[in-house]
């Protein structure tokens, strides 16, 4: 039993060439204003220690992840060279892994800066950081009245090298959208507020919102993974993710017959069934049921019945029978059929089939 492959019921490949021509394609679009890398959350569930190493290849000096074993992680596979932004900010206790990885975190809050204020002060040197103003999200970052204590004393700024001030869109995919306006002339008030510092807005969909959004700094994540920044209007990036899953077995059925639990579907006439080897616990969310497409030789095939937690069935009647047997693949994202193809059966976004990709998948990397 050498070959993995072999016996996984899924592979999963990921092209890290697409990768870095995605970064090439974004840093076109931000028109000589730098670009950042998003490998939060595992680079969307597509493996950091792999897919970050690929993003600085290709120029990506600064990262952005989540949380404070992301960022760790991250340091020990890029080495000292890269900036590292922790959007959690500096929670208490997390203090002294940030200084030892050279880690600067995301302020969230006045009592977020205060504190690191207090650590530089001890440590006795500047200590890194962003700054993060809530301009729309109510999530994270300085709500307004805590902006406004800001503006009034910019000494609560001594001690930090605030690298970046920053806020977030919530929803720059939708290009139309009036808040994106709203949001960006909340970020330049806040601005004028502050003292002048360096500036990044975009994430992935921002940075197509035009160079008024761009400032100092881009900050996609899901581009760079393949989906499509400008829904609506086509993909201009180019697919990463890859997904092949195992026929286990074929059946004919020729009598009026049900798939699957609950019985959802049911056979009418003479069909082909094929069943493959994933299911819900690898990321094919169960929403997919009689909802989901595979492709075998680029014919469209169906998901029948319910999507249960290690298989899939799909009505196989279209394809020619020499196509159809155990150990043959149906596609499920490819170039054709991407992320944001199958989030839209599943009732999703193309981030949560990404993040979602299980670990039992045969994983390989491509890169060329
Ligand atoms: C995740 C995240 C990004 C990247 O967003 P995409 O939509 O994936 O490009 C940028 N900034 C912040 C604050 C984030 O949380």
């Amino acid at each position: 039993m050498a070959d993995t492959g072999a016996r996984a019921g899924a592979l999963l490949r990921i092209d890290l060439a697409a990768i870095r021509a995605n970064y090439r394609r974004l840093v076109q679009e931000l028109g000589g204003v730098p670009c950042a890398a998003a490998v939060k959350a595992d680079a969307y569930g597509l493996g950091m220690a792999r897919v970050a190493p690929a993003l600085r290849a290709a120029g990506a000096r600064h990262f952005f992840v989540a949380l404070p074993d992301e960022a760790l992680a991250l340091r020990a596979t890029l080495g000292p060279e890269a900036e590292i932004y922790l959007l959690a900010g500096a929670m208490p206790g997390t203090e002294a892994d940030l200084l030892a990885h050279d880690v600067a975190p995301v302020l969230n809050s006045l009592g977020d800066l205060e504190r690191w204020r207090g650590l530089a002060r001890r440590e006795g040197r500047r200590l890194a950081a962003a700054l993060h103003i809530d301009t729309g999200m109510s999530r994270l970052g300085l709500p307004e009245d805590e902006l406004a204590a800001l503006a009034d004393d910019h000494g609560l700024l001594d001690g930090v090298d605030c690298r970046y001030v920053m806020s977030h869109l919530a929803c720059a995919e939708d290009a139309g959208h009036a808040l994106n306006q709203a949001q960006l002339d909340a970020f330049r008030a806040a601005r004028r507020r502050l003292p002048d510092l360096p500036a990044s807005l975009a994430n992935s969909s921002g940075i197509f919102l035009g160079a008024a959004y761009h400032f100092d700094l881009g900050r996609p994540g899901a581009a760079l993974y393949g989906v499509n920044p400008t829904p609506g209007r086509p993909n201009p990036m180019a697919s990463v993710a890859h997904l092949q899953a195992r026929i286990l077995q074929v059946r004919d059925v020729d009598a009026p017959q049900s798939v699957g639990y609950g019985a959802t579907y049911r056979v009418t006439g003479p069909s082909r069934l094929a069943t493959v080897g994933l299911g819900y616990a690898d990321g094919i969310f169960r929403s997919l049921s009689n909802r989901g497409t595979g492709f075998i030789g680029g014919i469209k095939v169906p998901a029948v019945g319910r999507v249960s937690m290690d298989l899939v069935v799909f009505d196989v009647s279209a394809v020619p029978s020499e196509a159809v047997r155990p150990g043959a693949m149906v596609t499920l994202l490819d170039d054709t059929h991407g992320v944001d193809a199958l989030a839209e059966e599943a009732g999703t976004i193309g981030y949560e089939i990404l993040t979602a990709l299980g670990r039992r998948y045969h994983r390989t990397y491509t890169d060329s």
